[in-house]
C-alpha cells in the first residue's frame, strides 16, 4: 500500500474528519462519507479554518494547503468508496450498524481493499465476524485528536491474515504515526491501561482523604500533564463513564475496573465536564479550575496509591501479552501523554516495592480490586524489574 492508493474514511464526526486530514497529509487521495452529508461539509469547514491558521502562523504554504484540502472529496453515497485499498470506519460506536457497514462495503469494494475499523470499545473479531472476508478487516485505533497525537493501535481480530498487522504498522508509520501491536481484548491498551488514572482518583475522593483539587495537584506534582477529574471533564463524564462501564462489563463484572456511583452521578445530573460547563469543576463564563500548592507529604500517598494500580494494569496486560513491554510504555506516553512509560516507571523503585503497595491496599480493604498481576508477583521475586 503506498500513498498512490486511494484511502476512505467512513464517518466525519471528531475522529474520522481527523483521521481524513491524517491520510490526505500523508499523501492519499481520500474519500470521506457519513450518512449525514452536512457532517462532510461541517468537516472540511472546520479542516479549511485549521489549514488556514497554519498557513497564518507559517506552519504550512498556502499551496500545501490548497493541495491537501483537493486531496479530500465528499462522497454521497457508499458506492463512491470503490476502488479505494483502505477503509477507516469512525461511525457510531454500534455493533450491528458497524457490521452491516462492513458487510455493505464488501460488495463495493475490490478483492484486495482492507476494512479497518477505528472502534474504542467493541472486539475487533466480532465487527469481522459478519464479512465474508474476516481476514481482511483490522483495528487502527487512533487517539484524539488523531492529528495531533501520534499513537495508533494495530489490532488483529482472530480471523485476520497475518501479514496483515505488520502492513499496517509500515503504513502508519509513514503516515508519521507511532503504531502499537495490540491484541483484541477489552480496552486495547489505553483504555484498559488508564482506568486506574480515574478510578483509583475517584475512589480516594470518596474515601474522603483527599479532595478533588488536592488529588489532581497530587498528580501534575508526578508529572502528569492534567490530574484526573480535570482530565474527567476535558473528556467528558458521560464518555469516560460510558470506557469505564464498557471495559467492566467486557472483563466479565471484574471488580478491578467497577465504575463509580460518583461518575454516575456526575452524568445522571448533566455535569459532563467543560462542554456542558460544569463537571467536577465549574467552567461557568470560562472560569478554569485553580489547584492548591500540595506539600510533598500530601501527594506522596496519592500518586502512590494511583501509581501502585497503574503499573498493576499495565503489568498485567503485559501478564496476558496484550503487546510487547515497550508497546505498552509506547502506548502510554504516545497516546494519553504520560511522563514515562509505567513499566520503566516502575523499575525505579523495583517490583517489591509496588507489590508492597499493592498488598497492603489488599490487607486495608479485602477487596479483589487491588489484587496484585502474577507478573508483578513473580518480578518481585526474581530480577526485581518488569522490563
Ligand atoms: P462522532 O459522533 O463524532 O462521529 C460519528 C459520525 O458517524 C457522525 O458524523 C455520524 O453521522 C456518522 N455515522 C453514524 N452512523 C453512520 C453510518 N451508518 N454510516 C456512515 N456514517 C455514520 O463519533 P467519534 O467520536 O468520531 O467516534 C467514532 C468512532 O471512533 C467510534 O467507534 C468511537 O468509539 C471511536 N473513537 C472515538 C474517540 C474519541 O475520543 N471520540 C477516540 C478513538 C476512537
Amino acid at each position: 500500500m503506498n500513498s498512490i492508493t486511494k484511502v476512505a474514511v467512513i464517518g466525519a464526526g471528531t475522529m474520522g474528519s481527523g483521521i481524513a486530514q491524517v491520510a490526505a497529509q500523508a499523501g492519499h487521495q481520500v474519500v470521506l462519507f457519513d450518512s449525514r452529508r452536512e457532517a462532510v461539509d461541517r468537516a472540511l469547514a472546520d479542516l479549511r479554518r485549521t489549514l488556514d491558521k497554519l498557513v497564518e502562523k507559517g506552519r504550512s504554504t498556502a499551496e500545501q494547503a490548497h493541495a491537501l484540502l483537493g486531496r479530500i472529496a465528499p462522497a454521497n453515497d457508499l458506492k463512491e468508496l470503490a476502488g479505494s485499498g483502505l477503509v477507516i470506519e469512525a461511525i457510531i460506536e454500534d455493533l450491528g450498524i458497524k457490521k452491516k457497514v462492513f458487510a455493505d462495503l464488501e460488495g463495493i469494494l475490490g478483492a484486495d481493499a482492507v476494512l479497518a475499523t477505528n472502534t474504542s470499545s467493541l472486539s475487533v473479531t466480532a465487527i469481522a465476524a459478519g464479512c465474508l472476508k474476516p481476514e481482511r478487516v483490522i483495528g487502527l485505533h487512533f487517539f484524539n485528536p488523531a492529528p495531533l497525537l501520534p499513537l495508533v493501535e494495530v489490532v488483529p481480530g482472530l480471523a485476520t491474515d497475518a501479514t496483515l498487522a505488520p502492513r499496517m504498522m509500515t503504513l502508519m508509520q509513514a503516515w508519521g504515526k507511532v503504531p502499537v501491536a495490540c491484541k483484541d481484548t477489552p480496552g486495547f491498551i489505553v483504555n484498559r491501561v488508564a482506568r486506574p488514572f480515574y478510578g483509583e482518583a475517584i475512589r480516594i475522593y470518596e474515601e474522603g482523604i483527599a479532595d478533588m483539587p488536592t488529588i489532581d495537584a497530587a498528580m501534575k506534582s508526578a508529572g502528569f500533564r492534567m490530574g484526573p477529574f480535570e482530565l474527567m471533564d476535558l473528556i467528558g463524564n458521560d464518555i469516560n463513564f460510558t470506557v469505564t462501564r464498557t471495559v467492566w462489563e467486557a472483563f466479565f463484572y471484574d471488580p478491578r475496573y467497577k465504575p463509580s456511583f460518583t461518575q454516575q452521578r456526575q452524568v445522571e445530573s448533566g455535569r459532563l465536564g467543560r462542554k456542558s460547563g460544569r463537571g467536577y469543576y465549574n467552567y461557568a463564563d470560562g472560569a478554569m479550575p485553580t489547584f492548591p500548592a500540595v506539600d510533598g507529604a500530601v501527594a506522596a500517598p496519592i500518586v502512590e496509591r494511583i501509581l501502585a494500580m497503574l503499573i498493576n494494569e499495565a503489568a498485567d496486560a503485559l501478564f496476558w501479552q496484550v503487546a510487547s513491554a515497550s508497546d505498552i510504555d509506547l502506548a502510554m506516553t504516545k497516546g494519553v501523554n504520560y511522563p514515562k512509560g509505567l513499566l520503566a516507571w516502575a523499575d525505579e523503585q523495583g517490583a517489591a516495592h509496588w507489590l508492597g503497595v499493592l498488598e497492603r491496599l489488599q490487607a486495608t480493604y479485602g477487596e479483589d480490586r487491588y489484587r496484585p498481576s502474577p507478573l508483578l508477583r513473580r518480578a518481585a521475586a526474581t530480577s526485581g524489574r518488569l522490563v
